[in-house]
């Protein structure tokens, strides 16, 4: 006997069982320790910051995480799942602030590093155990409790050997760059941080007059969208071979003389005239006046036209006003020519003293202020609103500003090439990523800015002497300690601010302090191959021998093209080991169901404990699998969930559940000595080979990680196994059927079992409940993953099964034209093509509710299809009474239903027609034998009872009866 299934089961309640079991257990650990001395199969966590809660997002990754990693176990490969948490930066440095009720950089060093630092280790795991709740009640199997944390002292040792190598191999410097930079966080954002918030903006863009030196009434026209930077101005550029020309403009009073490049004459509103033209080479050293004189030249050359390779004549005037500290063209240029840079504006933004009138303003907020005061001086040619991208600060929000800084760099750009060649080794789900988003990402990569100027990070380990400038990088904590002639102690923490305190001594006998800096935090988290085994101070042969490295599998989310997929890469690749993972699934946002981002500020975010609680984690997962492909963009819809968990999950239970009333019913018991091989129906002998052709189409997916593809070859399964294989086979598992049933459940057993195991990986509760209940055995998650059996597959049969199903539809669908119910039996139909066997034809037949099939051979035809038309609708008296007949079986089931008998409960019916010689007891008489069978009668009673469990009167083809039944005994 099977535990009954209730056909109303509650997901959730059953997923939480289910997790109980598997905690008190350990089927986790089991599945591990079964595998352990298998071939491994390397997965890499992408560590999550804990302290933000999980999204639904969050659910996204894990799920396909979870799915592959199963997979592969299931598969027999030793699949370890080591977690991770994030824990360096500034989302922590954030939090620590808020609590601490401050702002600035200022303002940490008012209360102390120490402090501030304490305060960071505090917040770093502020919603852990949010996170490790959802991660255990999502059925991601993930070794929480060896989970590596970057702020381990172990993991900062490894982390600090991997920037010695880098050193060593002398792509580390440090350099004066134009960065993008938060004023507000106070530091600068590498590339891949930038990417990550852009917004689209109106801005004030502004249309400048610089008055030509001893030239009365003439002007260079340039162009700004960040009248902040004019304060900088030291110079304007022009494009050598461009064409320009000087043009006579006449306003209201006066007239005045602009020069400007010949292709964006456009933007000129007023009636002129040229008076001039020239190529750009012929303007160069040409010289200005000042705009504003705050800038200290130093005795450096400024306030000319030159030449720069970038100006464009698609936007602006052609010809570009140069402030080298805000631009990094700017810069370069800056540095070819020589022009003094000199900063207007401090590290939090705000103007210096000697910019007098903005002094100490933050440059965003006296825009307006510089544009009327070029305005005042007739200095403003226009104005225009322009919509771009811009920046902005991923974690504060604030603009960004480009500044010049001294920073630490990789020098990526000398490795471009072996990152382009590893990249080449990696296969991207979906493939266009890997040339496409990350491919051009990497033609186009930049040195990488690692430093940061904060307090809760990796401190950077370099060491520079105040005397000679002579630098040391620390690879490890023996290194630091021999250098440092000191010994470290027991429970040292390499944080600031006890890591500032340690001194060396440089061979020119000064003294060597670290530098203030703290790494970028996105070196951290692309370190960790290395460093969650604490690389190479431990475990070197799990690393060298290709135990834990490469990754054959890791999947994020798209953003983290720019982000984790590509610091793994750059570091591995620095380090010369090639691609640190071969596979990757890189999934697509979550919106809402607009299509609009999903964030707190518009309420939109879904809270996925909802979802889960309402449908259960199993439906989600299925959701994530088959909405669309991984890559792309998911509008999350309820809508769409509920769909999915009707459709597909409620089928897979109630065939189940079906399954098990009859088998208990019929006091089924698997019999070992049944071959699945010497099944001799037709439906059986299809739904085995369907099935196995099926386990071979999803291992072939869930090789290539089509997860997509290969949940819904098992969509169609599913249905084809309900709606058709049940459907047509229903008959096989009454109660009291002997014919041919032993066959029936043996087959459905056979195919839920195997059905189940497939779907292991996807939804690892439902098909756990199932799995257990019908083989006792203690978890499908310590089984194998099926192997199809070729000798089971008959391709030939699945052919015809599709013309048959295809007959029916058109057949059912001419009797709906015909307004006939499938009930009301008819006498014929005609198909025509091929021979076809009598048990194909047969379920025509059954399904038709046709007396006879008739079969035109017509061997043209290479398949066999139905003749339109040929449905024979004329009713005969005898046909009309047998659609009576099987409408009094429908009407007594559902009276059995509401009555909550079992199926196999045994019932006397009694009847009695209303109205006189009704055709009504013809029925009864005629079909009592059949009428008994369908509906386990014992005795027919034609007489109204009082003794009844449910009456009533029901109508049959507009006749009334009144009909009683009565609970009499067990099967
Ligand atoms: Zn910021
Ligand atoms: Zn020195």
């Amino acid at each position: 006997m099977f535990k009954p299934v209730n056909p109303k089961q509650n997901f959730p309640e059953l997923e939480e069982e289910i997790l109980k079991f598997w905690e008190r257990e350990k089927i986790f650990e089991k599945s591990l320790k079964k595998t352990e001395s298998q071939k491994p199969f390397i997965f890499y966590e992408g560590p999550p910051f804990a302290n933000g809660r999980p999204g639904v997002h969050h659910i996204l990754a894990r799920a396909f995480k979870d799915i592959i990693a199963r997979y592969k176990t299931m598969r027999g490969f030793y699949v370890e799942r080591k977690a991770g948490w994030d824990t360096h930066g500034l989302p922590t440095e954030i939090e620590a602030e808020k609590r601490l009720g401050i702002k600035t950089k200022k303002d940490i060093e008012g209360i102390g590093i120490e402090k501030f630092i304490k305060t960071c280790q505090r917040s770093v795991f502020l919603y852990k155990d949010e996170w490790e709740k959802i991660t255990k009640r999502m059925g991601y199997w993930v070794d929480l409790g060896n989970a590596y944390m970057t702020c381990s002292q172990d993991y900062i040792e490894s982390v600090w050997w991997i920037l010695k190598q880098i050193w060593e191999r002398k792509l580390l410097y440090q350099d004066y760059k134009v960065v993008p930079y938060c004023p507000r966080c106070g530091t600068s954002l590498s590339s891949h941080e930038v990417a990550q918030g852009y917004k689209r903006v109106s801005e004030t863009s502004i249309y400048v007059k610089f008055k030509v030196k001893d030239q009365p009434n003439t002007y260079i026209l340039s162009w700004t969208t960040t009248p902040w930077t004019l304060p900088g101005n030291v110079a304007l550029a022009i494009g050598k071979n461009f064409d320009y020309v000087k043009i006579k403009v006449k306003s209201n009073k006066s007239e005045e003389y602009l020069i400007l490049a010949k292709d964006r004459l456009k933007l000129v509103k007023n009636n002129y005239k040229i008076v001039e033209r020239f190529k750009g080479k012929d303007l160069v050293d040409l010289e200005y006046e000042p705009l504003y004189s705050y800038v200290s030249l130093k005795g450096k050359k400024a306030y000319f036209v030159t030449e720069g390779d970038f100006v464009t004549t698609e936007e602006g005037t052609g010809i570009v006003h140069i402030a080298p500290m805000y631009g990094e063209d700017d810069y370069d240029l800056g540095k070819q020519v020589g022009l003094p840079n000199i900063h207007t504006i401090d590290g939090q933004g705000r103007f210096k003293k000697e910019v007098k009138p903005w002094a100490g303003k933050f440059v965003k907020d006296t825009e307006e202020d510089i544009i009327k005061d070029l305005e005042q001086r007739k200095l403003l040619y226009s104005t225009e609103l322009y919509t771009h991208d811009y920046p902005f600060c991923w974690r504060c929000g604030a603009p960004l500003l480009y500044y010049a800084k001294l920073s630490w760099f990789i020098k990526v750009t000398a490795v471009r090439d072996q990152l382009i060649k590893n990249n080449e080794k990696i296969n991207w789900v979906p493939s266009y990523i890997k040339e496409g988003r990350f491919g051009e990402w990497l033609r186009e990569v930049k040195d990488w800015a690692i430093s940061r100027e904060r307090y809760w990070g990796t401190p950077i380990p370099i060491w520079r002497c105040e005397k000679c400038n002579n630098i040391k990088v620390i690879g490890s904590f023996k290194e630091l300690e021999k250098e440092g002639r000191k010994k470290l102690s027991r429970d040292f923490d390499s944080h600031r601010p006890y890591i500032d305190k340690i001194k060396l001594k440089c061979e020119c006998g000064s003294e060597m302090h670290r530098v203030p800096e703290v790494l970028d935090c996105w070196f951290d988290s692309g370190s960790m191959p290395f460093a969650e085994w604490h690389f190479p101070f431990e475990n070197k042969d799990r690393i060298d021998s290709g135990k834990a490295y490469p990754a054959d599998f890791i999947s994020e989310a798209i953003d983290q093209t720019r982000g984790w997929f590509y610091t793994l890469l750059a570091i591995s690749t620095l380090l010369k080991r090639g691609p640190s993972f071969l596979n990757v699934i890189c999934l697509g946002l979550i919106l809402d169901e607009k299509g609009q981002k999903m964030s707190k500020s518009k309420g939109n975010v879904v809270d996925p404990w909802n979802i889960i609680n309402k449908y259960g984690i199993d439906s989600l997962r299925w959701y994530l699998y088959t909405i669309n492909q991984p890559g792309e963009y998911k509008r999350f819809r309820e809508k769409d969930l509920q769909k999915v968990f009707r459709k597909f999950l409620l089928t897979l239970w109630n065939t189940y559940s079906f399954f098990v009333t009859y088998a208990n019913a019929n006091k089924w018991k698997l019999d070992i000595r049944y071959q699945i091989s010497d099944l001799e129906n037709i439906l059986d002998k299809w739904i085995i080979s369907e099935l196995n052709l099926l386990m071979e189409n999803v291992i072939e997916k869930l090789e290539i990680l089509d997860i997509t593809g290969a949940g819904r070859d098992v969509e169609i399964f599913v249905d084809s196994l309900s709606n058709w294989y049940v459907r047509r086979s229903r008959e096989r598992f009454r109660v009291g059927v002997k014919k041919d049933q032993n066959a029936a459940f043996s087959t459905l057993h056979y195919v839920l079992i195997n059905l189940t195991k497939l779907l292991a990986p996807f939804i690892p509760f439902v098909s756990e409940g199932i799995y257990q209940n019908l083989t006792g055995e203690e978890s499908i998650h310590l089984a194998d993953y099926p192997k199809s059996d070729k000798k089971l597959i008959d391709k030939e049969l699945s052919k015809k099964m599709v013309w048959i199903r295809q007959i029916v539809t058109e057949a059912l669908s001419e009797r709906a034209e015909n307004g006939i119910k499938v009930r009301q039996p008819l006498s014929k139909l005609k198909i025509r093509g091929r021979r076809l066997e009598n048990g194909l034809i047969k379920l025509i037949k059954d399904e038709t509710n046709v007396r006879e099939i008739e079969l035109k051979i017509d061997s043209k035809l290479n398949k066999v299809e139905y003749i339109k038309g040929s449905l024979c609708t004329q009713l005969t008296k005898e046909l009309k009474l047998e659609g009576m007949a099987r409408e009094i079986v429908r009407q007594v089931q559902e009276m059995r239903k509401k009555a909550k008998y079992n199926v196999d409960d045994i019932i006397e019916m009694s009847y009695k027609a209303r109205g006189g010689r009704s055709k009504v007891n013809r029925v009864f008489d005629e079909f009592s034998k059949y009428l008994k069978k369908e509906l386990l009668v014992k005795n027919l009673v034609k007489d109204e009872s009082k003794d009844v469990d449910a009456e009533k009167e029901i109508d049959i083809n507009g006749e009334k009866v009144w009909v009683g039944v009565k609970k009499i005994e067990k099967y």
